[in-house]
């Protein structure tokens, strides 16, 4: 039996995973779980899957579920996260708390030797020369979550990546897809939270109506199949169907297909390299009918060009854009500043960012900081 630590539970991601381990139960057992503050869930969740111990970010939140008596270890805080991630009885974890939240407890995994499931993607944006060279010293698998990266896997499973001629990302193009250049101007949060294909979290929604999520996926995949940039390419797919492809050296192109459900490639992370029965309906191509593909507007979408200038500038870049994004994108939900805002501040913050190598995660840390402060100022809101 497999056991997992799965760090953000209460999540989209972290629900989807406890929903394919209890259609499993003979093949996965749960050792730990972790999650911000929500503690309602996290308590019907200790009942339903017994972990040895749960961690909860939030303190004062930590405190009040320990006073519920449950039958479990109760840590808190950062630390306790990470405790909850190297814990010896976990074989894999399930690395799925968003934003720079999940960086440190991932990297304390891979340093303890434990494999992982990457849902976030912040953790390979912001520190994927760090991770990727230290897992493989560890001798650490990282398989990833994501829906696209999960598709560019399977399609690459065993291959030489010598015969890689290049990735294709697939784009569901978002919220906005069919909005012209001069609407994307009044658009709201609310009109930005409505995802055609799929359920997710707020932050990742508005970064898909911008496709800033893909140019996070672009870097994600660089880091991941150690890719140069210019060898991965993304493609608006409306259907949300192909959730990405490879294109070989002769030409042929694999891709992989699916209903766009994120239990798919959570499955596929947690069996591989075998799969699981039961997870996903079949996919029915007659009553789909048509895929479609387009060519994503860079004009519309400045978040693309954006990435590849920073992978292009490499280093600590990535991290700066990403950091700045995650503010932005706060900023834009609270109406402080336009959708077409978003981008702009991203692109203003790496403006003030001259990139370097960094050395280590706490220095991946700083330059994180440092650029939440500068995206803050940039916007106008009191850092004091
Ligand atoms: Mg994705």
């Amino acid at each position: 039996m497999k056991r997992l630590s799965i760090l953000g539970s209460t999540g989209s991601i972290g629900k989807n995973t406890l929903e394919v381990i209890s259609s499993h139960p003979d093949r996965f057992g749960v050792a730990a779980l972790a999650a911000r503050n929500n503690i309602e869930e996290l308590e019907s969740q200790v009942r339903a899957f017994k972990p040895d111990v749960v961690a909860v970010l939030d303190e004062s939140a930590a405190r009040a579920l320990r006073e519920r008596g449950l039958p479990v270890d109760v840590l808190a805080g950062g630390q306790g996260i990470v405790e909850a991630a190297v814990l010896d009885s976990v074989d894999m974890v399930v690395s799925a708390i968003a934003g720079s939240a999940g960086l440190v407890p991932t990297h304390a995994a891979i340093q303890a030797g434990k494999d992982i499931a990457l849902a976030t993607k912040e953790t390979l944006v912001m520190a994927g020369d760090i991770i990727m060279s230290e897992a493989s010293e560890k001798g650490v698998s990282i398989i990833p979550v994501d829906s696209e990266h999960s598709a560019v896997f399977q399609c690459l499973d065993g291959r030489d990546m010598n015969e890689v001629e290049r990735l294709v990302l697939t784009a569901s193009g978002g919220a906005f897809l069919r909005s012209s250049i001069s609407e994307l101007e009044s658009v709201t949060p609310s009109d930005a939270l409505k995802h055609p294909n799929w359920d997710m979290g707020r932050k990742i929604t508005v970064d898909s109506a911008t496709l800033m999520n893909k140019g996070l996926e672009v870097i994600e995949a660089c880091r991941l199949f150690n890719m140069p940039p210019e060898k991965v390419d993304v493609i608006l797919h409306p259907q949300s169907i192909i959730h990405s492809m490879v294109e070989f050296i002769d030409g042929s192109i694999i891709a992989q297909m699916s209903v766009p459900d994120m239990k798919g490639p959570i499955a596929y992370a947690l069996s591989y390299p075998g799969r699981l029965g039961g997870v996903l309906p079949p996919l029915n191509l007659a009553g789909i009918g048509e895929l479609t593909f387009e060519k994503p507007d860079r004009n519309k979408y400045p978040a693309l060009s954006l990435t590849y200038e920073a992978l292009r500038a490499g280093g600590t870049m990535p991290c700066v854009l990403n950091a700045a994004n995650e503010i932005a994108v706060e900023a834009f939900l609270e109406e402080r500043i336009p959708f077409t805002g978003i981008t702009g501040v991203v692109s203003d913050t790496m403006a003030e960012h001259r990139s370097v190598k960094a050395g280590s995660i706490e220095e991946v840390l700083k330059v994180s900081e440092w650029a939440k402060r500068k995206a803050k100022e940039i916007i106008g809101i009191d850092v004091a």
